[in-house]
């Protein structure tokens, strides 16, 4: 059985010609009764739960983002309009992350139709991202002694800066990003191992460099976990990318990370993460070869 987490709140209302592409999440809930049809699984949703941020962000942040009083300059760097419904589907979105965490560490594998926050830092939010869901899954299952180690290995094209900031200092939580040299964040706080990559890279080129890092890392680390960010930016079709992948080079990404952790007996949680086309339902194809790949594995 496939465990998929998913929230009705993950595409809320924004304005029209707004550049996120919110309608993804309930686009891609419809496709996979199609794509998964016969293949076991069952879908899980995590209620919104402000104390969640709480526990792990700078108070003064959080509470601004609840009661939608943040300074002007933060709004804007995270880039939405602040409303209800962001915060609803904020609070459903990470802790749905880490529902998806403790699903994979039953089931060996599982999957969240949202996810990826990797530009939230401790005291303010950006790109999209207001809470980071990956590192708060990270440190959480620590604390609470189910892992001994987790791994974030994150492959959407732009770098994992809120990650890299918020689990630097935590030798039992490890951030690798494989991403972009040249694009989003300006600023690239090291990680514990970042691979940048060249405009214009293909397939070949990316998988060699995905299985390289993944292979260095689940050696040197042996987590217990990893909590992995298939971004689908790095398509050569992304309006935000400047990578050349194809669509089966993105499907073997998946295929590769999902097969190797549990070839090795890791248990692997997968957020989709970032993906930009105006074509809505462009980048929900591509969104769609995670489960694909994952339905592929999983007996
Ligand atoms: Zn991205």
């Amino acid at each position: 059985m496939l465990p998929l987490v998913y929230h009705t709140s993950y595409s809320f209302p924004l304005p029209a010609n707004h550049r996120f592409p919110v309608g993804k999440y309930a686009a891609l809930r419809s496709w996979l009764d199609q794509d998964l049809a016969g293949h076991p699984h069952r879908y899980f949703s995590a209620e919104p739960d402000p104390n969640y941020p709480r526990r792990w962000h700078e108070p003064a942040y959080v509470e601004g983002f609840l009661s939608q009083s943040l300074p002007t300059m933060m709004a804007r760097r995270i880039g939405f309009p602040m409303s209800e419904r962001l915060i609803e589907r904020t609070l459903a979105a990470n802790s749905g992350t880490l529902l998806t965490a403790e699903l994979a560490l039953q089931h060996g594998l599982a999957l969240h139709l949202s996810g990826g926050y990797h530009h939230a830092h401790y005291a303010q939010g950006g790109g999209y991202c207001i809470f980071n869901d990956l590192a708060m899954a990270a440190q959480t299952l620590v604390a609470q002694g189910k892992v001994r180690r987790v791994l974030v290995f994150d492959c959407d094209v732009h770098q994992g800066d809120g990650t890299a900031t918020m689990l630097a200092g935590h030798p039992d939580c490890i951030s690798v990003s494989v991403h972009a040299e040249r694009n989003y964040p300006a600023r690239k706080p090291d990680s514990d191992l970042d691979v940048a990559l060249p405009a214009g890279i293909a397939d070949q080129a990316y998988l060699a460099a995905v299985e390289e890092a993944l292979t260095l890392v689940l050696r040197l680390y042996q987590p217990d976990l990893v909590l992995y960010d298939a971004g689908v930016d790095i398509h050569a079709d992304d309006e935000l990318g400047y990578f050349n992948v194809s669509s089966q080079g993105l499907y073997q990404r998946d295929w590769l990370v999902l097969s190797r952790c549990l070839a090795a007996e890791i248990p692997v949680a997968a957020v989709i993460g970032g993906g930009y086309q105006r074509d809505l339902q462009k980048v929900v194809a591509l969104h769609r070869l995670l489960f694909k790949a994952a339905a592929d594995i999983a007996p």
